[in-house]
């Protein structure tokens, strides 16, 4: 298991990059997605993590399996539930159990037809988190799930600081697993490049962020969306500049994976 084998720097700052992946239909931006970026990683050596859609996954099934085959020391697959459910009912929520049961499906689908066991969940959407819903998380923690991204806003509905960093929900309490939350810091890149106009400029927002975890000793939970990664960007060049000006800064770039097994090392000791 090559994956889980890299020596942490003690206190250094981690980049932790996560895609999602949630077209609902056979989609050129999929295929293309998974062409390009995969192999970005491997020029720079440096891992990732696609959280996945179930649907997306069986309308490009054929790609899916040459990514496990050909990557899979550095892509980190993991899920992103089913379907994008809480954009498609606005009424639908984690107190719902349609949340649960997708993610038990997809865990499934997962392991069938990729071989994957999928232990991180990006909650679609994203939420308040799982803070007051243990029972939820415990279902979660059934069905095999350890890590969660699901934390974007703060309890006034303002996107989080980085100075939000990654909690373990049992420090919430006994009555909560040890599933560990990377909220999701400084917002949406999807919503932040609407409001710019220029490439350069979410460049910029990226080094800022990158020096302040550097000033702070930080990890930075980023995602990033397959189908905004072409966003003014057709070679996906703003990874490239991204994991650059990363390594530049000796900030330790890490799969949500790695970095969960790190920690849960941590926890142990
Ligand atoms: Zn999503």
């Amino acid at each position: 298991m090559p994956f889980f084998t890299i020596i942490t720097v003690m206190g250094s700052p981690v980049l932790l990059i996560g895609y999602d992946l949630e077209e609902t239909s056979r989609s050129n931006i999929i295929v293309k997605f998974l062409n390009l970026v995969p192999r970005i990683h491997v020029e720079y050596s440096v891992p990732a993590t696609f959280f996945i859609q179930g649907k997306t996954l069986l309308y490009h099934l054929e790609e899916f399996k040459k990514i496990v085959k050909k990557y899979s020391d550095l892509i980190d697959i993991q899920q992103h539930a089913f379907s994008h459910l809480s954009h498609r009912d606005p009424n639908a929520s984690l107190d719902d159990n349609a949340l649960e049961r997708e993610v038990e499906v997809t865990s499934d689908i997962f392991k069938a037809l990729l071989g994957v066991n999928c232990i991180g969940l990006g909650v679609p959407g994203g939420s308040k988190g799982f803070k007051g819903k243990p029972e939820s998380l415990k279902k979660l923690w059934e069905y095999g799930i350890r890590f969660v991204r699901s934390l974007d806003k703060d309890e006034k509905g303002n996107v989080l600081s980085l100075d939000v960093q990654p909690f373990w929900y049992d420090e919430l309490g006994p009555e909560y697993p040890p599933i560990l939350e990377y909220p999701v810091q400084g917002g949406y890149e999807s919503n932040i490049k609407m409001g710019l106009n220029k490439k350069t400029d979410f460049v910029q927002h990226i080094k800022n962020s990158i020096d302040y975890i550097v000033e702070k000793n930080l990890t930075w939970c980023y995602v990033q969306h397959a189908y905004t990664s072409f966003w003014k960007d057709p070679k996906v060049k703003i990874i490239e500049e991204m994991i650059t000006y990363a390594l530049d800064n000796k900030v330790s770039i890490r799969s949500y994976t790695q970095y969960y097994y790190e920690k849960w090392r941590e926890r142990k000791q």
